[in-house]
């Protein structure tokens, strides 16, 4: 079953939440890819063509609502979900760029089981249609 297991990217600044997330998803059984900063996110997504994006929106260098617009903009990348990250609430303009390019998201600080339960909402999919045929 190693090679079914499905990919997550996170693009955290905050290497402590990095971690949580790391170990959250690693102990649920995602692969993961780390990034740093937007634009190594972005790369990064471009390279690996990951199954899933958990994407802070307050990174150091573009904002997560850029990264998700470059993401949404591109053909091979669009349909991949995005759960955003936000420390805090968004102001009116900002919400609905989330609301338009992300798929989903969590609050800061994150609550362990909405955290797996969103991810594993987009990811879980195809072993829930195995189950049901
Ligand atoms: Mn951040």
């Amino acid at each position: 079953m190693a090679n079914s297991r499905k990919v997550v990217l996170i693009i955290e600044d905050d290497a402590n939440s990095r971690r949580l997330f790391r170990v959250l998803l690693e102990v649920n059984g995602y692969s993961v890819l780390q990034a740093s900063e937007g634009i190594e996110g972005w790369n990064s997504a471009l390279k690996h063509r990951p199954d899933l994006i958990l994407l802070d929106i307050q990174l150091p260098d573009i904002s997560g609502l850029a990264v998700a617009r470059l993401l949404k903009e591109h053909e091979a990348l669009k349909s991949i979900p995005i759960v955003a990250v936000t420390a805090f609430a968004l102001e009116g303009d900002q919400q609905k760029k989330l609301n338009v390019d992300c798929d989903a998201y969590v609050s800061k600080p994150i609550s362990i089981s909405s955290l797996t339960q969103k991810v594993d909402l987009f990811l879980a999919n195809d072993n829930l249609a195995v189950q049901s045929a």
